[in-house]
């Protein structure tokens, strides 16, 4: 089935590792937390496959499990039960440091709240993941920060403190990143969740533009505007996977869905 490849491998060509499988492959993927009081299972027994340049909705009702899902893709957390091949690697036979180098090469994420350091101006933020990842040289590293900027439109606001920025602006400095490694998978958890629909709309409008340019991408969202873009809508309910298929307007029953 899968073949199992430690990082060292992800000198191969990238097609190599394209034609193998789908790009993201979760099997009866179990997550259940464990408090001192009670566990609780969040995600009961997933099967997913992605295919390489897909671009994804997980849609679904507060508390489905979607956050769940989305850090196990990104290996942030690590499933209970079941396997996660990401991009040709058993996320199940990484050690920790293993697998936190192999999410700062493979993945780019972005959140609700953009988390950028506060402390570090924009450009900055986008140099950490570079340092830490050491792919892009560090002569290079301010210039390829620059290039991101102007990718996501806000060149001008490259040498400035995140706070100093609007919402949709610091959703797109995020973005940037979130790309700051060139990963060939983008991970959003309700990335729109925290800007008004105008400035989300165009935030979706930037994820379709990377998708097109070959980025496969899952967004958690509940903006319908998506539908437009997306290739296949992914519902959860409880912990289950409900629905997988073409965007339709019925599936959109979540509770935090605009009417
Ligand atoms: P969603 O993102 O769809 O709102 P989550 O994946 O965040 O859902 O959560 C799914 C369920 O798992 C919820 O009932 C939530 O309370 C529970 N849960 C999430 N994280 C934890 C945790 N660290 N410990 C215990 N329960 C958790
Ligand atoms: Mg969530």
């Amino acid at each position: 089935m899968h073949t199992d490849r430690l990082p060292k491998s992800e000198t191969e060509p990238p097609e190599t590792r394209r034609r193998a499988g789908p790009m993201i492959d979760l099997v009866q993927v179990v997550k259940t937390y464990a408090t001192p009081s009670r566990s609780f299972t969040a995600l009961h027994g997933v099967d997913l496959q992605i295919r390489a340049g897909e671009f994804i909705a997980v849609v679904g009702k507060s508390g489905s499990g979607k956050t769940t899902l989305l850090n196990l893709l990104a290996g942030i957390d690590r499933p209970t039960e079941g396997q996660i091949v990401v991009a040709e690697t058993d996320l199940g036979r990484l050690s920790e440091s293993d697998l936190a180098e192999w999410r700062g090469r493979r993945v780019g994420l972005v959140f609700q709240f953009f988390q950028l350091l506060p402390t570090l101006t924009v450009a900055e933020n986008l140099m950490l993941p570079m340092d830490f990842a050491g792919i892009v040289p560090v002569a290079r590293r301010r210039t390829r920060a620059l290039e991101l900027l102007d990718r996501v439109g806000i060149r001008d606001q490259a040498d400035k403190l995140p706070v100093t920025l609007s919402g949709g602006q610091q959703q797109r400095a995020a973005i940037a990143r979130a790309l700051a490694n060139d990963p060939p998978i983008l991970l959003a958890d309700e990335p729109t969740g925290n800007l008004d629909s105008a400035t989300g709309a165009a935030v979706l409008e930037l994820f379709a533009s990377l998708n097109a340019e070959g980025r496969t991408i899952v967004v958690v969202t509940h903006e319908r505007d998506i539908e437009r873009y997306i290739s296949r809508q992914v519902t959860l309910v409880d912990g289950r996977l409900a629905g997988d298929g073409a965007p339709e307007a019925g599936r959109w029953e979540t509770e935090e869905a605009r009417p």
